[in-house]
């Protein structure tokens, strides 16, 4: 049995990822219209009803925008904190409510624990799922600094897909305005390549079997800026695969414990 990770598609115009472990799948953030994220997951030949919770990592559109719609078309729970459900004006009633850093078992077979990290004016989470091999996989994206609770988690995972925002002297010798630059380099804003290698240098074990680095500005970095710079980085340590999830998905699936990646 293994733990799939599958992303439809990364990137500031929409985020949406499956992870399935034995027909439990979670889809995390619903970011794209339900038209777009349905026709997605048709070519995984996948249909809404194999879906069976929907998780906001945080009220930002690119990761919510079609969350309770999908949820209520497709008669399936969504799962977030308060603080999004709030920002969203989400009626509690409708959600199910989680606490940050409490496990929330989707299933016998799949849980999630939701890993608080810092990100503009959110209660943003990474995604820590687990199976019940304990089998692990992180799904981290939108945060300006790693916490030392998120290092602690990642190291016990075995795939992990995290944002490479920006390359640093892209975003400083483009066109943004000062102010923005300040608040995509600040503790609340996103990632930078050598910031997330910098991460994958210290959580790299010997069975982390994938990286998927996604969430890539297409303005301010380029896939192979992002995977160089990682792998520069961690190439002696690191003997799995790394891919890139860009905004035009799904592109692959990663299976956790056997070590292979499948093209579709
Ligand atoms: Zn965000
Ligand atoms: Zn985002």
């Amino acid at each position: 049995m293994a733990l799939e990770i599958t992303h439809l598609g990364s990137g500031s115009r929409g985020n949406c990822a499956i992870i399935n472990s034995d027909e439990t799948r979670v889809m995390i953030d619903c970011g794209f219209s339900i038209k777009q994220t349905e026709k997605r997951l048709g070519s995984l030949e996948l249909k809404p009803r194999d879906i069976d919770a929907i998780i906001v990592t945080h009220h930002h559109q690119d990761h919510s925008k079609s969350a309770m719609g999908a949820s209520k078309k497709w008669n399936i729970p969504l799962y977030c904190n308060q603080f999004t459900a709030k920002k969203m004006n989400w009626e509690f009633e409708r959600c199910k409510i989680f606490d940050n850093l409490e496990r929330v078992d989707i299933s016998s077979k799949l849980s999630i624990l939701p890993i608080p990290i810092p990100h503009d004016d959110s209660d943003n989470i990474a995604v820590i799922a687990s199976d019940k091999n304990n089998e692990r996989a992180a799904i981290v994206t939108d945060l300006g600094d790693a916490t030392d609770e998120l290092i602690k988690h990642l190291e016990g995972c075995g795939h992990i897909s995290i944002e490479a925002n920006y390359d640093n002297s892209r975003l400083m010798n483009g066109s943004y305005p000062d102010i923005l630059k300040r608040r995509i380099t600040g503790r609340g804003g996103h990632l930078s390549n050598e910031q997330t290698s910098e991460i994958l240098e210290r959580v790299c074990h010997p069975k982390l079997e994938s990286i998927v680095l996604c969430h890539l500005s297409e303005k301010n970095n380029a896939p192979h800026m992002a995977e160089s710079e990682v792998l520069m980085r961690i190439d002696e340590k690191f003997l799995g695969e790394i891919a890139i999830s860009s905004q035009t998905g799904p592109e692959f699936t990663h299976f956790l414990g056997d070590g292979k990646m499948l093209t579709i």
